[in-house]
């Protein structure tokens, strides 16, 4: 049996199954010109496929793998169902019955920079939602970093591209180096863009509100996801707008939204401390919500789940 990463005997790479430690390349592989996918399985809780594994928005996901792909010139030379149907197979051969993180990777191939590999990693993570979960409610304390978030006029921050992780990665050890644990974006106009790996949601007087994608986000299904359900479901009014660093700070409540970082609630931004009570009430109002919706409690949602 192979060395495990995060219990990941297998992965998926060019059309088969093959043990993590035996999938391997050149090292002159160009994978710094890549893109890639971050997805999600949650074991199901219950109405829906209790204690089966199911993938969260599988559709939005794959669909923007391809358009990631597109804007940068790669070609994927399997269909969206092939993908489906090898994800599921490599999380079926590690027998995971725990939440599966799934990774779908695309770059050029050294040499013959017009076909790709295609490699699916999945691993086991720990989940920060749940009632009485700890790891949601400890502090985080942001700063808005002095690096700016990739613009559209130089690389495509809506493509989900390792390239544009070197912003992210800039801004993040900048953030540590200054005794923060994490960062926030503006946008090369000064307005407030996204955390470093997953867009920003604030609330004020009652109201969610999220910068547009034009503040050169990242266009995130779960984002996207939450515009739906926030006012659909939760009759919570959710603004899409413009929002300056001084609205950020005058927030009653601030959260990070993604596929990796679920829901993320942040105490404070540059030491000014959001709102009166963190986690703030409509933070973890749209967090145990989210956290059922995964969990396939909510029958009306049920599209939005895959069973593996
Ligand atoms: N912004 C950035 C920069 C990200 O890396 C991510 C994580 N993919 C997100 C936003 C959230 O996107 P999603 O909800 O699709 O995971």
């Amino acid at each position: 049996m192979s060395v495990a990463f995060h219990g990941a005997h297998y992965c998926w790479m060019n059309g088969d199954v093959v043990e993590t430690e035996r999938a391997q390349v050149s090292a002159m592989e160009p994978i710094y010109l890549g893109i890639f996918e971050g997805i999600k399985a949650y074991v199901g809780k219950n109405i829906l496929s209790k204690g089966k594994l199911n993938i969260f928005q599988w559709k939005p996901h794959i669909d923007r793998l391809w358009r990631s792909a597109a804007v940068n010139g790669l070609e994927i030379p399997y269909t969206k169902d092939e993908l489906l149907e090898a994800t599921k197979k490599t999380i079926k051969m590690n027998e995971f019955d725990t939440n599966v993180y799934i990774q779908p990777r695309v770059w050029p191939r050294a040499g013959e920079e017009d076909k790709v590999h295609v490699v699916i990693p999945v691993w086991k993570f720990n989940t920060i939602l749940g009632k009485g979960n700890p790891e949601f409610g400890k502090i985080r304390r942001f700063m808005v970093s002095s690096w700016r978030r990739v613009s559209s006029d130089a690389l495509p921050p809506q493509a989900k591209s390792w390239a544009n992780y070197q912003n992210s990665s800039l801004a993040t050890k900048e953030a540590k180096r200054c005794g923060y644990d994490g960062a926030l974006f503006l946008d090369s106009r000064g307005f407030v863009s996204e955390g470093t790996g997953a867009c920003l949601m604030t609330v004020r007087n009652g109201k969610v509100i999220t910068s547009p994608v034009s503040a050169s986000i990242l266009e995130s299904v779960t984002r996207n996801t939450f515009l739906e359900f926030i006012p659909e479901d939760l009759k919570i009014p959710v603004e899409v707008r413009d929002l300056t660093r001084v609205e950020l700070y005058a927030s009653d409540e601030a959260f990070l939204c993604g596929t990796g970082g679920e829901v993320t609630p942040i105490t404070s931004v540059d030491d000014i401390k959001l709102g009166d009570e963190y986690p703030g009430p409509i933070t973890k109002k749209i967090a145990d919500y989210y956290s059922d919706l995964l969990a396939g409690n909510v029958k009306k949602r049920a599209s939005w789940l895959t069973p593996v």
